[in-house]
Formats: structure tokens, sequence, C-alpha cells
């Protein structure tokens, strides 16, 4: 199926289906992506043994000169250092103005190779072909960029990809945390936005565990279509972009004392997921709401629980040195019911206490 992403004037598609690395060149020629200039395609090691020689290949066949940079999996490779290496090798590669970068990874190697593509000669065509389940996330909103020694995603532009390729078959050699941990972020969006798609999420989590091509196909476009609505509605709606935050706050405390690699991503916002339903039935959700939510995120393999060696200081500690943290009290995105969240400001630190406790 294929999504029209309309963000401002500007509009992209996202393809979602099977085989589509095998279709790529055509797909890139369709949306006049130029064959005379030279083409990057960045991915990490692990996406470029399994899918880059197909990628090549596809797209030399029809007619386009690729040249590939590989990076080391994982958030290390956003870093200056990579990213004045992956520009070298746009020099060195003969990018012009007219080539496009393309990013076949995760949402590592997106947010770096759209930024690369967002700076180059002051912006070229992005590209943009997820390999994880995790980065139809990030696949839509254009926010790209690196991290800095003193801050994560520090530097970075806002930069909309020009074509999305969402080549479901190339999800198949996803190691099963990083399955689950991406469907974290999809059923988010049906929490927050959706009852019907949490509920399906919940009644598919089989399938969408056993990466059917089927239910993968219309979780992800669903995940993308509400995030697009969401931040669409934004530039009307002021902050209403905020309420993708669910979990957050708390997932990205948990990320930051966690030893590195303890959680990825989609494990720590689950656990900030149930904190929030907790929170909604503190300020007066019915309280099934918290049942409901565990039994949605444990039946995708997600933990719904912290693990008592997390200090709740430093938790909260962690919490408040979040930009959105002021004097004694935070913003949270609370749940009202499945599907139905609300933006509640000066929620105190003590009420946040009582939940991290509850959490454990
Ligand atoms: P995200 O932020 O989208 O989870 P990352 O770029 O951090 O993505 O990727 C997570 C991990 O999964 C990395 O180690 C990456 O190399 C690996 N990976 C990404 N896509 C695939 C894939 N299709 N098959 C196997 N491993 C993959
Ligand atoms: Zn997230």
């Amino acid at each position: 199926s294929t999504l029209t992403v309309q963000l401002g004037e500007r509009s992209y598609p996202i393809h979602i289906g099977r085989g589509l690395l095998h279709r790529s060149g055509e797909l890139l020629k369709e949306r006049g992506i130029a064959q005379k200039s030279p083409l990057l395609i960045v991915s990490d090691e692990n996406v470029a043994g399994f899918y880059l020689a197909t990628l090549e290949s596809n797209l030399q066949a029809s007619g386009y000169k690729t040249v590939s940079f590989v990076v080391k999996p994982g958030e290390t490779s956003k870093s200056l250092a990579v990213f004045e290496q992956v520009i070298t090798a746009a020099i060195e590669g003969g990018l012009d103005r007219n080539s496009a970068v393309i990013a076949l990874g995760g949402g590592v190697v997106g947010d770096l190779a759209g930024f690369v593509a967002a700076s180059y000669m002051r912006g070229v065509k992005f590209v943009q072909i997820p390999t994880t389940i995790l980065a139809h996330d990030s696949s839509v909103g254009g926010k790209v960029g690196i991290n800095h020694p003193l801050a994560k995603n520090m530097i970075g532009a806002f930069h909309q990809p020009e074509l999305v390729l969402y080549d479901v078959d190339t999800l198949s050699t996803l190691p099963p945390r990083e399955v689950s941990a991406g469907l974290a972020e999809m059923i988010k969006h049906g929490l927050i936005w959706d009852a019907d798609f949490a509920q399906w999420c919940r009644d598919h989590a089989t399938d969408l565990l056993a990466l059917d091509a089927a239910a993968l196909e219309y979780g992800l476009e669903k995940g993308c279509s509400v995030k697009a609505e969401v931040v669409s509605r934004d530039e009307r709606e002021n902050d209403l972009r905020a309420i993708l935050n669910l979990g957050h706050t708390i997932g990205h405390a948990i990320e930051a004392i966690a030893g590195y690699g303890e959680f990825l991503h989609g494990e720590a916002i689950s656990i900030g997921m149930v904190g929030s339903a907790l929170l909604g039935v503190k300020l007066g959700a019915d309280p099934s709401l918290v049942d409901e939510t565990k039994d949605m995120l444990s039946s995708l393999r997600l933990p719904t629980s912290l693990p008592s060696h997390l200090d709740t200081d430093r938790l909260l500690d962690a919490m408040m040195h979040d930009k959105k943290f002021k004097e004694g009290s935070i913003t949270f995105v609370v749940p009202r019911s499945i599907g139905h969240v609300e933006v509640v400001k000066d929620i105190s630190v003590s009420y946040i206490r009582r939940v991290i406790e509850q959490l454990k």
C-alpha cells in the first residue's frame, strides 16, 4: 500500500509492502530522483550484510551510480566524527546538488543519513528505506540529527524524505527483542489516538511477533498515518505533537540511568506507558486502564514493570533533567482511556515518585 504524508505544502509517499527492495530503482525513477548524479547509500554493518548488495544491484540495473558507506551498528554512529566520514564519502563519491542520500537501516542510520542529506551542499534529497519496525516512527515528521557528547540529538534539522520504501521482507531478520521494541512504538500510536488500532495490535500480537507480512503492512501503515495526522495537525493546534511522547518521560529516564544496552528504547517506553496509565488512574481514569495497558504490552512481549535495582531517586533526577521539567512539577502525557490522552502540566514530583514505586 502507499500512504501519502502531507506536511505543510510538501508531500511524499511511503510505500509499504513486500519486495520493494527489488523495485527500488523503478520507484526512485518514478519519484524523479536524477539518474545522472550519484546516490549515496548509508547503512550499518548488520543491515548491509543482509540487504546492501540487493539494493546496490537493483539501483545499478536501473541506471543509477551508487556509493555506499557502512557504519558500525548502534547509537555511537550518530556522532560528529562519523558524520564527517559520511560527508567525506559524499564528496569523494562526487555527489552533487541533484544527488540523493539513501538511508538503509533503522533509526540510527535514518537520523545520521538524514542529517547528511539536510546539510550536504545545504541540502539534497533524502530517501528512507527503514529496516526496523521502530523506524516507522522516525520516517514521519522529518526530524534528523546526531548526538553531541554532552547531549543526545543536540545537532539536527527538519528534512522531509522524498520517498520512503518500507519493505516488510527486510524485517524478517530483525532480532526478536528489536521486533517487540518496535511494536511498542506502534501500539503507542493506538494508545494516544485510536482505541481500535490499539485493540487490533493486541488481537494480532501473535501475527505481528511472527512478522506476518499482511499484519506488519497494516500496522506500519496505521502507525505512520497516526503520526502523520498528529504532526500535521500540530501545525494548527499548538503542542498537539506532545502526545507522541506518551511513556517517554519515564522511558527516557530509564534509558538514561540503566546500564547501556539493558533496555531498548521501545522496552523503556513500554514501562513508561504503564507508568502513565498508573498516573491516569490517580487523575481519575477507570482503574481497569492499568491492567488493560499491561495486557496489551505484554501480549507484544514487552516489559511492564521496573526492575527493583533501578533507584527511584535517580530516576526522578533523570526526569528533572529532562527539558520538560520546571520547578517541582512536570508535564506528562496522561491517558484518560485506551486511545485518549491529555497533556497535563504541573504534575507534582511526589505523584511521580508514587507511580515509580508502584511500577516496581
Ligand atoms: P531503531 O532505532 O530503529 O531500533 P537501530 O538503527 O538502532 O534502529 O537498529 C537496531 C539494531 O537492529 C541495530 O543493531 C541494527 O544493526 C539492527 N538491524 C536493523 N535492521 C535490521 C534488520 N532488518 N535485520 C537485522 N538487524 C537489523
Ligand atoms: Zn520513541
